[in-house]
């Protein structure tokens, strides 16, 4: 596929007032922004010619800057693709359900609204006081596939960036005893779709900052009055604590979970221990059972978004 994905874009005049430092900041915001959903689409094969693709926007930030760095993409790639924005209205009390329509009217996409009530279905069904995500989500996903079928699309894209998958990773490990992350890229549990995730090398700040320059009339996501995921909460506090103590750990986190080595870790299932024997061959890439550890990664230098860091 071609690097077209990623515009090489002209750097603007430089001035030197204080707003033409902000522009200039913003600019190369959004070109980071591009850039890294470009190098994740191409990366992962995202998206194919001819996808019609359906944006699940929630009214968050996160969808917000997916759909617009996806439209941008849509006019520079080199290949031709669709784009059909979805919101799904579940009829939270309070839900202020003008806003997505009139979002999306004047930025003259096309765009879906469906409306159904699963707030009173988790209502009913949920004990006070329990978390009713777990049921909403599971309504949500059989709803947005049926739609997903209706608007005749074969790929629905998700606003999760890479915090959320960092997130889900230790998420996983530490409460689920798994090395399992957040995928960039799956078939739908019904088999039917790809579902795609081109925000999967966005850092979360990027988009916040994204957000305030842009505007988005963002829709709260506490209008259920659920109670977010004390176990999701935690994991966040922690990764912003340690991104804080040892600024680029993130980023190097990131990068592992593109560095698997299923051979050093202890799935039999993954490599096959069972059969390891000695080659009489020298193996360069092989372990040095009996060397001290070195750290500094120089093979993963030019892996997108990593940063060295030393400690
Ligand atoms: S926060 Fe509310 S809307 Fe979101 S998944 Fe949980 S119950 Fe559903």
């Amino acid at each position: 596929m071609s690097a077209v994905w990623i515009d090489e874009e002209v750097t603007p005049v430089v001035k030197d007032s204080k707003e033409a430092k902000i522009e200039r900041e913003t600019h190369k915001l959004e070109k980071r922004l591009c850039r890294q959903v470009g190098q994740a689409i191409m990366d992962f094969n995202m998206i194919e010619e001819g996808d019609r693709i359906m944006v699940c926007m929630s009214g968050g930030k996160d969808s917000y800057g997916m759909l617009d760095i996806l439209l941008k993409m849509q006019q520079r790639a080199p290949i031709n693709f669709e784009i059909v924005a979805v919101n799904l209205d579940q009829k939270q009390p309070g839900f202020p359900d003008h806003i997505l329509p009139e979002y999306l009217k004047n930025l003259g996409v096309e765009y879906h609204i469906e409306t159904q009530d699963t707030y009173s279905i988790v209502k009913r069904n949920i004990p006070e006081g329990k978390t009713m995500c777990s049921l909403c989500s599971r309504l949500r996903r059989g709803i947005l596939y049926s739609v997903a079928r209706k608007l005749k699309c074969n790929k629905l894209a998700l606003g999760h960036h890479r915090d959320d998958m960092l997130q889900t990773f230790f998420l996983n490990m530490f409460f689920g005893g798994k090395l399992k992350g957040m995928p960039p890229k799956l078939t739908s549990d019904n088999g039917e779709f790809v579902v795609i995730r081109p925000l999967a090398y966005v850092a979360e700040k990027d988009l916040i900052r994204w957000a305030t320059h842009r505007q988005y009339p963002i829709i709260p996501c506490t209008l259920c009055g659920s109670q977010q995921n004390l176990q999701r909460v935690q994991i966040g506090n922690m990764l912003r604590e340690w991104e804080k103590q040892y600024p680029g750990r993130a980023e190097t986190m990131f990068t592992a979970l593109q560095n698997v080595v299923p051979s050093h870790l202890m799935d039999h299932q993954q490599h096959d221990f069972k059969n390891v024997r000695a080659t009489g061959v020298e193996d360069a890439d092989g372990d040095k059972a009996f060397d001290a550890e070195d750290f500094t990664p120089p093979a993963l230098t030019g892996l997108p978004g990593l940063q060295v860091v030393t400690l």
